[in-house]
């Protein structure tokens, strides 16, 4: 029997990778070994301390349990010492601190939150799916803000037009950015944040890569902005900072009334994250900042050797210090992302990603992910000419 899927679920925009896919698997078939810069899923280790942590806590009973929707207290306490130790941030663990199931699961609900049919989210372009998919799935309409180079990939707010404003309630931001590595710092925030308040729009701050820079300077929070807890919240994942994208834990913390209305969501969808991964996340919050440190020395090594080769091979490579990501443009003048990722794959087996999956302004450009070891990138080099 062929049932008709939800106007919803149609109405999400084509999986655009599908072909890329495709071809991945048939060029692996005839045997070539197949360097793939597509992945934004770390290959470095999770520390072996957090791992010993989440060994210990799942032998014991009352991990087993449902844990409490709003996450351990141990966990959110780690969080709110965190935040005021890396950042500056003061945060009440009780009400300004969420734990999530991987932050994508809490970009994915706050929509679910506050948006109404015919409402508009403000949704950065190119950028990560899920701020589209959750606005759509809770019946919004997305409105796209480009994010331009020539605007550091930071979105112009004077170009969003009245009659969105009206309707617009929810802006997602995401910086450090995928895909494009660029940063944002604490004057953009404040603009954002002042933009927010005249407006009446949330702030959703995707804060992913807050710990991947590769550079001397750390990332700046949205929280600092001066009256950024009145506006909104900032999605935290252990994902990239702890190199934990399979154990499935983040956190959502900031102005207490969206977390608890995202808890609302949230205690009716799910019943929270695996007590004992809560406990290995507080102790990584505790401990595990050298092993960030490592990590982004491995990262600075990658970009450095990725950005002088394609460089040399004729590319304009955005710079920039943060995520680990590189992003540059497609370096043949009038070929689609898409087709240049295709034959880049077709006739050396290395695999990037075309902007244009991440939205219409992506276009023209790919993005290369510092996922690989350096024999491998250097590998590539090779390949590409070099
Ligand atoms: C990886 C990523 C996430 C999701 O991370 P999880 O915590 O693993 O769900 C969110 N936002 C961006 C921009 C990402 O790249």
């Amino acid at each position: 029997m062929k049932f008709e899927r939800s106007k919803r679920l149609n109405q999400l925009p084509p999986y655009l990778f599908a072909e890329i896919d495709r071809l991945k698997t048939a060029v692996k078939a005839k045997g070539v070994d197949i360097i793939s810069f597509g992945i934004g899923d770390p290959d470095l280790p999770t520390p072996k301390s957090i791992i010993d942590v989440l060994k210990k806590e799942s032998e014991i009973d009352a991990n087993h349990k449902y844990p409490s929707y709003e996450g351990l207290l141990k966990f959110r306490e780690s969080v709110a010492k965190w935040y005021k130790k890396r950042f500056g941030v003061e945060l009440d663990p009780d009400r300004e601190v969420l734990s999530l199931i991987g932050s994508k699961e809490g970009i994915g609900h706050i929509p679910l939150a506050f948006i109404n049919p015919g409402d508009a989210v403000l949704v950065p372009d190119p950028g990560y799916p899920v701020y589209r998919a959750g606005t759509i799935f809770a019946g919004g309409t997305p409105y796209i803000m480009p994010l331009k180079e020539e605007n550091g990939f930071l979105p112009d707010f004077s170009l969003i037009p009245g009659d969105i404003l009206k309707k617009a309630k929810l802006m997602f931001l995401n910086y450090p950015n995928n895909p494009t590595s660029a940063r944002a710092d604490r004057h953009f925030f404040n603009e954002a944040v002042k933009f927010a308040k005249d407006n009446g729009i949330i702030i959703a701050h995707d804060f992913a890569y807050s710990e991947v820079y590769t550079g001397e300077k750390g990332n700046d929070s949205f929280l600092s902005a001066h009256g950024a807890k009145d506006v909104g919240i900032e999605f935290h994942s252990l994902s990239k900072t702890f190199n934990m994208t399979g154990f499935r834990i983040g956190f959502a913390v900031g102005n207490e009334n969206v977390i608890s209305a995202l808890g609302a969501v949230k205690t009716n969808l799910d019943s929270g994250v695996f007590q004992a991964i809560q406990l290995a996340g507080a102790f990584g919050l505790d401990n595990e900042l050298k092993a960030v440190r490592e990590n982004n020395l491995i990262y600075k090594k990658r970009r450095d050797i990725l950005t002088r080769g394609l460089e040399k091979l004729g590319y304009k490579v955005y710079k920039s210090d943060s995520t680990f990501y590189v992003w540059t443009r497609v370096p043949k003048e009038g070929t689609s992302s898409k087709d240049f990722a295709m034959s880049l794959l077709n006739e050396t087996g290395i695999v990037v990603t075309p902007g244009s999956g991440f939205g219409e302004n992506g276009e023209g450009y790919i993005r290369f992910s510092l996922t690989i070891n350096e024999d491998r990138i250097k590998e590539a080099l090779i390949r590409m000419g070099l």
